[in-house]
């Protein structure tokens, strides 16, 4: 499989390439040239299958052609997800009326971002390894993705890694997972901003090629391929499971930056019977408003009980934007600068039919997620998060056609998010064993304003580049 980048003006990589360049040299994303299929034959032959072996199934055509074996990519899998503390690693729980939570929560950091992260930590010290290379993964973090990235690349052979969290807009859960890991290679930073700024930090210091050269920075953020591509298992099983390829399914997944969502309209893309697809917002509702109107609009950022979707600017667009603008890289390139300049783009009207068509999107607010938290405790005693609340709300309120299983991505555990759910429930969700003492542990992180000479600086400092 070869890769190309969104902006049509960057060297094409295979998946290795595609995983450690992260953002292309054009300011673009990369993407495959192709989309590999998934036949009805091949779905059948998943079904029952662990999901470690469905996960190098399902990754191989993204992977194949580059410097991973087959096998070699198996054991990576099977060891990324024997780190799971659930024999099915994404078991489904069916809700009083029906409904599917997918539980995505079951890894080291308790978020979805594990099913992908630990094996892209993997992926990366296989590709170091040969090669002798060592590289500073340089990532942004609304919270979940700084933990899930900091336990995939600890202590791993030659990667340093550097997260920057926007300062007290993490719950403390979030933070205490990030900056209670003292391993030597992990560098936590506090930033005075927002999450988009914290993005735009990890993006200009990308753009700045000859310090990028110099630290030879990687990315670990839902720009890196690997991570959606890591992603699409789970759609594909979970469909599986539910009985395609001949009963059709559809899924709600609560969408900050458009990582998650992207994979379930690729497992789309490859074969998989998928009806209908759910983008669920909280109020940052750039997303849900582009598909109700065809323009992205950049709001301001409203701090929200669901903060990893706390995003107006959601990279992973990009890549459907590409897929919708037929892979004409230099519209979508002039598109892309007049909407960074202007923070609004009114998208061609063929393409914003396209979206309109291929998903479905929903709001919910602070007091609705409660309200979903709280009627779901009381009907049948299941404590979920607010993230997997929006998607249970809007899931309710959207659903197409009652004959179709409707999953909904629970995209973190209740116990990371305490106080939201003590609020709505009165009752406090207990931490998993292994995160018992995390209260207890001591705390190590930089804190730093929003501003890219003081990053840069920092992290050569700390990796000693
Ligand atoms: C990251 C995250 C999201 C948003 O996922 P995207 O891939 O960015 O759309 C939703 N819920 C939780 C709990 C998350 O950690």
């Amino acid at each position: 499989m070869k890769y190309e980048s969104t902006r049509g003006d960057a060297p094409v990589l295979d998946f290795s390439g595609a995983l450690l360049a992260g953002l292309a040299l054009d300011g673009g994303l990369y993407v495959p040239t192709s989309v590999p299929a998934l036949s009805g034959d091949d779905l059948r032959a998943l079904a029952g299958r662990p999901y470690a072996e469905v996960a190098a199934e399902v990754l191989w055509p993204f992977v194949t052609g580059s410097t991973i074996a087959r096998d070699e990519l198996g054991r990576l899998t099977i060891e990324a997800y024997a780190t799971f503390d659930h024999p099915d690693v994404t078991p489904l729980r069916t809700l009083h009326d029906g409904v599917h939570l997918l539980e995505l929560f079951h890894g080291p950091t308790l978020s979805f971002k594990d099913l992908a992260l630990q094996l892209v930590g993997r992926l990366f010290e296989h590709e170091l390894a040969r090669t002798g290379d060592v590289i500073t993964v340089l990532g942004a973090t609304s919270g979940d993705t700084g933990s899930a990235a900091i336990e995939g690349c600890r202590d791993r052979a030659g990667i340093e890694l550097v997260m920057l969290h926007p300062a007290g807009r993490v719950s403390e859960v979030q933070r205490r997972q990030m900056t209670t890991v003292t391993s030597p290679n992990i560098h936590n930073v506090a930033v005075d901003g927002t999450f988009d700024d914290c993005q735009d930090l990890v993006k200009a210091a990308f753009a700045d090629r000859p310090f990028r050269q110099r630290a030879n920075l990687a990315a670990v953020n839902s720009i890196n391929w690997a991570r959606v591509a890591a992603q699409v298992a789970y759609y594909v099983r979970t469909a599986v499971e539910l009985g395609a390829p001949e009963q059709p399914v559809a899924f709600t997944v609560p969408t900050g930056n458009f990582g998650n969502i992207l994979a379930a309209d690729l497992a789309r893309r490859m074969g998989v019977p998928i009806s209908q697809l759910v983008i669920a917002s909280n109020e940052n509702d750039i997303l849900t408003r582009t598909v109700e109107t065809g323009t992205m609009e950049i709001g301001a950022v409203e701090a929200t009980t669901s903060p990893a979707m706390d995003i107006q600017v959601s990279s992973n667009l990009e890549r459907l934007l590409f897929d919708l603008y037929d892979g004409d890289g230099r519209a979508l390139s002039a598109d892309m600068t007049e909407f960074r300049a202007a923070g609004r783009l009114q998208l061609p009207a063929a393409v914003g039919q396209a979206l309109a068509g291929r998903f479905d999107a929903g709001r919910l607010d602070v007091a609705g997620v409660a309200e979903v938290i709280a009627d779901q405790y009381a009907a049948d005693g299941t404590l979920v998060d607010p993230h997997t609340a929006v998607g249970l709300g809007v899931a309710r309120r959207l659903r197409r056609d009652a004959d179709v299983p409707m999953v909904v991505a629970a995209t973190a555990h209740p116990a990371k998010f305490p106080d939201a759910v003590r609020a709505a429930t009165g009752v406090e969700p207990p931490l998993p064993a292994q995160l018992a003492d995390l209260f207890d542990r001591d705390e190590r992180c930089a804190h730093l304003p929003a501003d890219l000479a003081a990053v840069e600086e920092h992290l050569l400092a700390v990796t000693g580049r």
